[in-house]
């Protein structure tokens, strides 16, 4: 997933190979090489060498909803004895697993249908702050996070989607505690810190970041700085993302798809990570 095109190679039987020899000298180069070099193709997932993990929670009614969003609510037109089973639907934009596009912070920038196909397919990878996140709930993703994660793992590759484990995904089905208001009304839930996102879109070139809470902001943020940060900066967020825990640190593919919606701020989106077994 990691170079255009890549994935629709016509000949499967030298991508083996290929990807054999790149995660070889990966490993013989040390782990910088390594996240540089993840290559993965469309025959990983036909023959079993990579699965597919659904990051997208269900859209269903009683779903948490950042403060003025509009509920996902489906309503029956037809039975199978009718003829055919058909429903309708009410959704805000930003209602369950969702993309957040430049239009959403900017004006003139990018509507959801406007974003280049290409930047929504990604390599991925997964910083873990479950820890400081269960200690203190409003906690940001600081540089020194971005820094200790590169030395340990590799300089962070341009076009990568970088997703923020807080393990708040898990607390999905209890809305008071994903959203998790204090006795004021304010949220608290961890975040994305504006430094760190600013790094990541001027210094790395990623294609956009992704979370398993509500916002990119922690919950408590009035001034949306991480939001304008990424936004503004011409790349996309999600939000409300599932299943992290799932995912490894890096070294797997993201793809992004949110329905197309002309003009759309953002739309509800179908995110899958392809990752290697
Ligand atoms: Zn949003």
């Amino acid at each position: 997933m990691s170079r255009p095109g890549r994935a629709l190679r016509p000949t499967p039987a030298l991508v083996l190979p290929a990807a054999v020899a790149a995660l070889l000298a990966a490993f013989a180069a040390g782990p910088a090489r390594a996240a540089r070099m993840f290559s993965l193709s469309l025959d990983d997932v036909a023959n079993g060498r990579a699965e597919v993990v659904d990051l997208t929670h269900d859209l269903k009614e009683g779903i948490p909803l950042f403060p003025g969003g509009i509920p996902f609510t489906l309503e029956p037109l037809t039975q199978l004895a009718d003829g055919y089973y058909m429903n309708s639907f009410v959704s805000g934009e930003h209602t369950g697993t969702h993309l957040d596009a430049p239009a959403h912070f900017g004006k003139g920038l990018p509507a959801v249908d406007e974003l280049p196909p290409t930047r929504l397919v990604s390599q991925g990878i997964l910083i873990d702050v479950q820890s400081k996140a269960a200690a203190n709930p409003d906690y940001v993703l600081t540089l020194v996070d971005l820094q200790d994660w590169e030395k340990a793992n590799g300089r962070i590759a341009a076009r990568t989607l970088v997703i923020l484990n807080t393990g708040w995904h898990q607390r999905w089905e209890n809305p008071d505690r994903y959203l998790n208001r204090d006795e004021s009304g304010a949220l608290h839930f961890p975040g994305f810190s504006a430094e760190a996102v600013r790094h990541l879109v001027k210094e790395r070139d990623v294609n956009g970041i992704g979370i398993d809470t509500a916002s990119v902001d922690p919950g408590k943020s009035a001034t949306f700085d991480a939001h304008k940060a990424v936004l503004q900066g011409g790349r996309y967020q999600v939000e409300n993302l599932d299943n992290l825990n799932l995912l490894p640190v890096r070294g797997f593919g993201v793809v992004v798809a949110p329905m197309k919606i002309s003009r759309g701020s953002g739309a509800p989106a179908r995110v899958l990570a392809i990752v290697p077994r």
